[in-house]
């Protein structure tokens, strides 16, 4: 570069110091880096050609695939146990690519009305715009056999509904999809794979919100898809296609977060699951929601096909008083903050009617048991005296 005009000389220095370094170097980053690169040059075209291939390792532009990315998406796999997985952008960005690469116009989707707000918003609303049909039901109580039809494509639930925190007959759901050619697909986001792992409970592709617990400290926004190898890359080319992929930074955060997330879901859980039995006890509650209570009609459930005999960090509870309760207690929640999310470290306070479940008019949320009082507790890490003290304090306020 000596002896180069300035503009040239800051535009090339350095380029290939990293490659050639890291070629030759005789120790390796204990952390791999973030790069934060668009595209990656080639010294030929048959290098090109080579990559494109397959026959020779290289990276070629980030809305592709891009080291970040790479990388947290083996640990993802691992998290699993299945053949690959892919991030995106968001939540709502691994769910929307994967149901659009599975139906074209003309097909049917059948769903469960408890979902994720604009999960069910999109399935209502947009899915219809592209000419697929979607009927809502009951898996447990509604006979879904007699509602698949020939152009049924996809059956589409979530392991633990949010915000009722019911627990799906995964393996019954699964024999009946593929008993007629449908794929399931499983959100698993307020489960995690240090819960439940859908795919081998007989989903097909399991997908996820990664801004919360595999993120798990409220600093990204992302999403994930697990499945097996062929799946994933048909899926894969649909991400490139809608430029869904995730940054390479929130790759490397999502990388770091996931070094824990066992360690982290085991904490979630114990808290939870004491916060779920204060609250049981408790005048001022009228009725609580999860799944690890020993009189929660999901107990057995969660024996039978959750992995690590825990039920995660969500609880839901009914608060005396109704609305005004709901509002009363937030209120007096002084360390506690009201946070239209979930899976950070410290607990949290949603209201669903009010935040998640917006999109729902009043006679849905009445039809599908989301009443006005109804509050959903993301429990976090800490000290759980602390946290129940603090609950005890509102709630006599309430
Ligand atoms: C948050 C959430 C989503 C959407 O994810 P984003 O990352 O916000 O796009 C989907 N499903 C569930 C269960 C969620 O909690």
């Amino acid at each position: 570069m000596k002896g180069k005009g300035m503009m040239t000389r800051l535009t090339h220095a350095g380029e290939n110091a990293i490659a050639k370094k890291t070629a030759a170097s005789v120790s390796v980053p204990k952390v791999i880096p973030i790069y934060m690169s668009s595209v990656f040059s080639f010294d030929d075209v048959d290098s090109l050609d080579a990559v494109y291939a397959g026959t020779a390792q290289g990276y070629v532009y980030s809305r592709m695939t891009n080291p970040g990315t790479d990388c947290v998406e083996e640990v993802l796999a691992q998290a699993e146990d299945c053949g690959g997985a892919l991030v995106f952008s968001s939540g709502m960005a691994a769910i929307v690519t994967t149901i659009i690469s599975q139906v074209k116009a003309g097909d049917h989707i059948i769903s469960s009305p408890v979902l994720y707000g604009g999960v069910y918003d999109y399935l209502k609303n947009e899915l219809p715009r592209f000419g697929v049909e979607v009927t809502f039901a009951d898996f447990e109580k509604d006979d879904i056999e007699s509602l698949i039809r020939s152009n049924t494509k996809i059956l589409y639930t979530e392991t633990i509904s949010n915000p009722l925190m019911a627990v799906e007959d995964l393996p019954s759901i699964s024999k009946i999809a593929h008993s007629h050619g449908c794929k399931l697909i499983v959100d698993n986001t307020f489960a995690t794979p240090a819960i439940a792992q859908p795919l081998k409970l007989g989903a097909d592709i399991s997908v996820y919100s990664a801004t919360k617990y595999l993120g798990g400290h409220s600093d990204i926004i992302g999403g994930a898809v697990m499945s097996d190898a062929e799946n994933i890359a048909h899926i894969h080319h649909f991400l490139t296609l809608y430029g869904a992929i995730m940054g390479p930074f929130d790759a490397w955060l999502l990388t770091r977060s996931l070094r824990t997330l066992d360690m982290r879901m085991e904490r979630h859980s114990a808290n939870a699951l004491k916060v779920a039995e204060f609250f049981e006890k408790h005048s001022k509650i009228e009725r609580v929601y999860y799944p690890g209570l020993a009189s929660s009609p999901y107990k057995k459930r969660t024996q039978e096909s959750f992995t690590y005999g825990r039920c995660g960090g969500m609880l839901s509870a009914d608060i005396a008083g109704g609305e005004k309760g709901a509002c009363t207690f937030i209120r007096e929640c002084k360390n506690i903050k009201f946070v239209p999310s979930l899976a950070g470290v410290a607990t949290s306070i949603s209201y669903p009617a009010k935040t998640s479940h917006r999109a729902y008019s009043p006679q849905e949320l009445k039809n599908v048991g989301i009443s006005m009082g109804l509050l959903r507790f993301s429990v976090g890490l800490e000290n759980i005296d602390d946290v129940l003290e603090e609950f005890d304090a509102a709630l006599k306020k309430v």
